[in-house]
């Protein structure tokens, strides 16, 4: 069958699922989301939030960019953030990042694939903040997945520098912030321990004192 075609099919044959499952599925999400979660991830196809976090429709906000990145200037990402943070008061944001990212081999290298280009400058950053750490890494896959971490984690600091989470803690204490990545030969998600909420662990030139409610 055309791939196409077979999506709608699929479709069909999930909803049949659901409805056996429970019969009020459908009517319960119709009226409205209250996830705990924003997950920043990857737009790679293998890495699908709900599924290998093994939640539902409904239990997780969704961002998705290629190599899970926090663009400051990136407006998408910036009003996902603000709607999960202000007005659906999630408690946690993962960045989920994965080894064997595409985004962040392209950003080791030195190819032209275009537009992305671009984007994979921001990757190209992290790894100018810690050359000296890559650098002595030898092995390649070794050097590679190292990357794929801290570009994790310098994401998650991006966040952290962003006023929407830094009003979020002066005002209510969350979300906390989280840094994991997702193995692809295994299927398990790694928590890299870089979880914040609060401006401890931020140089103190990206702190700012809370905004002024008039
Ligand atoms: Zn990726």
């Amino acid at each position: 069958m055309d791939m196409y075609k077979s999506l709608l099919e699929g479709n069909k044959r999930w909803v049949k699922e659901k409805l056996k499952e429970d019969s009020q599925f459908f009517e319960r999400l119709a009226k409205g989301q209250s996830p705990q979660v924003l997950w920043i991830g990857c737009s790679d196809s293998r890495v699908p939030a709900n599924e290998i976090t093994n939640t539902q429709p409904g239990d997780i906000f969704v961002h998705r960019n290629i190599a899970n990145m926090v663009v400051h200037s990136d407006m998408n990402m910036l009003s996902v953030l603000d709607y999960a943070v202000n007005v659906l008061k999630v408690k946690h944001v993962i960045v989920c990042g994965h080894y064997g990212c595409g985004g962040v081999k392209a950003a080791m290298g030195h190819g032209q694939y275009g537009l992305v280009d671009n984007w994979l400058r921001h990757i190209k950053d992290v790894y100018r903040l810690h050359t000296e750490e890559l650098d002595a890494i030898e092995d390649e896959t070794e050097r590679f997945n190292r990357f794929v971490e801290l570009n994790v984690i310098e994401q998650v600091f991006d966040l952290t520098k962003t006023s929407i989470i830094q009003n979020a803690w002066a005002n209510r204490n969350e979300p906390k912030v989280h840094a994991w990545v997702y193995n692809l030969k295994t299927g398990i998600i790694k928590d890299l321990n870089e979880s914040f909420d609060n401006q401890g662990k931020l140089p103190p030139i990206f702190r700012m004192e809370p905004s002024v409610v008039v």
